[in-house]
């Protein structure tokens, strides 16, 4: 998880969730059967009663995922979802999100998007009032301002500012350049062919430690988060939504697993549903939640659907850090991960309040 700045208002929810029963799971648990159901990355408490207030009052599983990831975004949980987060190497704060109806397998997608606060907001338009799947950039902010939401934004805040400052006096350390020389510090950077020899002492030396190692520790607990929350509603429609600004100190232009369906989130009603974290660039080759769904389709138990998902990836890259977690139609749900220590967040109707789960690394 991200780094929590203590004057954020996503501190003060989220130590407030202190209270909230949290729970180590090993097995897969919630097998009442009773909805709604709400399930989400992190403990990302409020946002998960936000979508649990919406179900619970008989709004659709789309619209429920639409609140829940609404008020992560308002709350700019964990610094990493919604506007002021995670700045890019420029310093800009961008968003990626998306929406997936599991009824009509109906997606819609922002990414990179600039200016616009409502990430998830920004996606369910491209789901009602488009043909498309996924807007990128700049036009998916003007498609977003064209049909309602308030833009041009500055989404930058004091914190993403400071961090990005930091960043450059630590003479743009860490980053996800590789095989180049940077003409200075911070670049510009030209590839580095075989016969060049590094430049001793900032980026390059880092670079070249070799891609995986060197990729991997930039994923870490510090430097991104990602909501992804999964909803059946009272009539047993599955939805599941995501909400990121992606991995801090990412290249302008980066496209992270937040808005591909299939990575992140996916969603069939006829199975269950799937939210994923973690690095994302690693995530979007093998597809986890679309690989969780259809395990699960074949008859794998949540539990074993999430493990075996995420061993596919740490079968190549075994420094892999990331999670999923995985629910099926019947509401039972479990996660699995790797690198780190998972937290995901539940309510159902047999429980008082939020519960948090917690998934230890395989
Ligand atoms: N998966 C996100 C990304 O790589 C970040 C995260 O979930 O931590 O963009």
């Amino acid at each position: 998880m991200a780094e929590r700045d203590p004057s954020t208002s996503a501190f003060v929810v989220l130590f407030s969730s202190l209270l909230l029963l949290t729970v180590v799971v090993g097995e897969e648990v919630g097998k009442s059967g009773r909805f709604p159901l709400v399930v989400s990355t992190w403990p990302f408490v409020e946002a998960v009663r936000a979508a649990w207030r919406a179900a619970d009052n008989g709004l659709s599983s789309i619209d429920a995922v639409v609140e829940g990831c609404s008020a992560c975004e308002e709350l700019r949980c964990d610094g990493t979802v919604g506007p002021g987060g995670s700045p890019d190497e420029h310093g800009e704060t961008t968003i990626d999100a998306l929406v997936m109806d599991g009824v009509t397998m109906e997606v819609g997608a922002v990414a990179a998007m600039r200016y616009v606060k409502d990430g998830i907001r920004a996606a369910r338009l491209v789901m009602k009032y488009s043909r498309h799947t996924l807007l990128v950039g700049e036009w998916a902010s003007a498609f977003a301002i064209s049909m309602g939401l308030p833009g041009p934004v500055n989404l930058s805040s004091s914190e993403s500012i400071k961090k990005w400052s930091d960043w450059k006096e630590n003479y743009c350390q860490p980053n996800f350049r590789k095989n180049v020389i940077p003409e200075n510090d911070c670049g510009p950077y030209k590839p580095k062919h075989d016969t060049e020899v590094a430049i001793k002492g900032t980026l390059t030396e880092s670079c070249e430690t070799g891609k995986i190692e060197y990729r991997s520790s930039l994923i870490g607990h510090h430097n991104h988060d990602t909501i992804s929350m999964i909803v059946i509603d009272k009539t047993g429609r599955i939805a599941v939504g995501t909400s990121t600004n992606g991995a801090t100190y990412k290249i302008p232009g980066r496209v992270g697993d937040g808005p591909i369906a299939g990575s992140s989130a996916y969603a069939d009603d006829e199975v269950g549903g799937c939210g994923a974290t973690g690095d994302g660039d690693i995530m979007m080759r093998f597809l986890p939640c679309y690989q969780v769904v259809e395990s699960m389709r074949l008859g794998m138990e949540p539990e074993r659907a999430a493990k075996d998902a995420i061993s596919r990836i740490t079968r190549k890259f075994p420094d892999f850090v990331g999670a999923v977690v995985a629910v099926n139609k019947n509401g039972s749900h479990a996660g699995a991960c790797h690198g780190w220590t998972f937290q995901y967040s539940v309510r159902d109707p047999d429980m008082d309040d939020v519960q948090v789960f917690t998934v230890l690394p395989s």
